[in-house]
């Protein structure tokens, strides 16, 4: 659990908590060709999807891809913000 002062709060809970989130390799926002990077929605780290030194190449998203998460910010609020983890590879089918 962080702090309630932590510096990376930014109210993301308003439309972060509870959702489900992607391990994924980074990939461009398909609906916006033209936008090349993100940043992770808590520390500002920079994903791209080239192999550019210094930036992530992977981390959560959410299952539109449009907010990314780093691997050091999931791992320090997901208790929090009760992530559910979507698998890529088998996705949650109706049972
Ligand atoms: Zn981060």
């Amino acid at each position: 659990m962080q702090e309630p002062s932590d510096w990376r709060r930014q109210g993301q809970e308003s439309y972060l908590k509870g959702v489900t989130l992607v391990r994924q390799p980074y990939c461009q926002y398909a609906k916006n060709p033209d936008w090349d990077h993100d940043h992770c929605e808590f520390c500002n780290a920079k994903f791209m999807a080239t192999k550019e030194h210094g930036v992530l190449h992977s981390g959560y998203s959410t299952e539109d891809q449009y907010r990314w998460i780093c691997g050091a910010c999931f791992e320090d609020f997901r208790e929090e913000f009760e992530w559910k983890i979507a698998s890529l590879k088998a996705p949650i089918e109706d049972v």
